[in-house]
C-alpha cells in the first residue's frame, strides 16, 4: 500500500481525474479528504471508495473561487483531523476563446479557479505540513500550460502560472521536507474534453499522440500516487508530463 494511513486531500473529486485519484488512493490505504462544491456530487466517488476501502472520506464543500470558504475548510481540517500529508490541487476549468474574443469575466473565472485557488490551497496546506516536517503537494497543470494551444491563452496562462507557483513553493518548502510537484496531463477522457467531436478526436490521436490513444483519468491518477508516495521521496519542483508522447 503506497499511501497507507496518509491523509490525502483531493480537490474536485466528484468526477474525472479527481475521482480516479480518490479511488486509487483509497485502494492504497489513504484516508481521504474529498472536496466538491456540493456533498451530493461526491456520491458516486464515495460509493466507489466504499468498494475498496473501510475508511469513510471526510468531505469539504465549497467553490474554489471563494477565498473565505476555502480558508474555513482548512480551519475545519485542522480542528477535526489536525494533519495533512498530501494535497492534490486538481479542481479546474477549461474555457476556450481566441485572443480577440477573451472577456474579463472569463479571465477572472479561469484565473481564480485554476491559479489563485491553487496558491491559497498551497498556502494553507503548507502551514500544516511545515509543522509536521513532511508533506507532498501536487498541482494538476496541463500540457497547454507548458506548450500553449490556439484558443487557450487564458487557460494556458493559468496552468503555466501553476508551474511557476509549483517551482517557487518547492524551493521554499524543501527545507521543511515538504515536496511540491506538478503533473501536466495531455488529452484525457473526462468531462473537460468531452466537447470534442469524434472526428476531431481521431485527428488529435492520429496527429498529436504518439501512443495513439486518448489518456484515461487513471493514467494521471497513477502518477499522482507516485508523487504522493515515498517512492518519490527525493523528487521536488518537477513537472511530469502524462501525455502518451504528445511532447517528445
Ligand atoms: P472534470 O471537469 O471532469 O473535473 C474538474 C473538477 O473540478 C470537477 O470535479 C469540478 O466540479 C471541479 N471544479 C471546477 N471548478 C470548480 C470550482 N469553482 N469549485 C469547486 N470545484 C470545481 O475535468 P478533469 O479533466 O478531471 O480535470 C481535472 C484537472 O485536470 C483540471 O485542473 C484540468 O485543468 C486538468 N487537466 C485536464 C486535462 C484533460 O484532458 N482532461 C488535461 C490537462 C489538465
Amino acid at each position: 500500500m503506497l499511501v497507507d494511513n496518509k491523509i490525502v486531500f483531493i480537490t474536485g473529486a466528484s468526477r474525472g481525474i479527481g475521482q480516479a485519484a480518490a479511488v486509487i488512493f483509497a485502494k492504497h490505504g489513504a484516508r481521504l479528504i474529498l472536496h466538491a462544491r456540493k456533498t451530493k456530487s461526491l456520491q458516486q466517488t464515495i460509493a466507489k471508495i466504499q468498494e475498496v476501502s473501510a475508511f469513510s472520506p471526510f468531505v469539504v464543500t465549497y467553490d474554489v473561487e471563494e477565498y473565505d470558504s476555502l480558508k474555513n475548510a482548512f480551519q475545519l481540517i485542522r480542528k477535526e483531523i489536525g494533519k495533512l500529508d498530501v494535497l492534490i490541487n486538481n479542481a479546474g476549468i477549461m474555457e476556450e476563446s481566441m485572443l480577440g474574443m477573451i472577456r474579463e469575466d472569463m479571465v477572472n473565472r479561469i484565473m481564480q479557479t485554476n491559479l489563485q485557488s491553487v496558491l491559497y490551497h498551497m498556502q494553507f496546506a503548507s502551514r500544516l505540513m511545515m509543522r509536521q516536517k513532511q508533506g507532498s503537494i501536487i498541482n494538476v497543470s496541463s500540457i497547454i500550460g507548458t506548450n500553449g494551444s490556439e484558443g487557450n491563452a487564458v487557460y494556458a496562462a493559468s496552468k503555466a502560472g501553476v508551474i511557476g507557483a509549483t517551482k517557487s513553493a518547492a524551493k521554499e518548502l524543501a527545507p521543511f521536507n515538504v515536496r511540491v510537484n506538478a503533473v501536466a496531463p495531455g488529452f484525457i477522457a473526462t468531462d473537460l474534453t468531452n466537447h470534442y467531436k469524434r472526428g476531431s478526436l481521431e485527428k488529435i490521436v492520429e496527429n498529436n499522440i504518439k501512443m495513439k490513444r486518448i489518456g484515461q483519468p487513471e493514467d494521471v491518477a497513477n502518477v499522482l500516487l507516485f508523487l504522493a508516495s515515498d517512492l518519490s521521496s527525493y523528487v521536488t519542483g518537477q513537472v511530469i508530463g502524462v501525455d502518451g508522447g504528445m511532447v517528445i
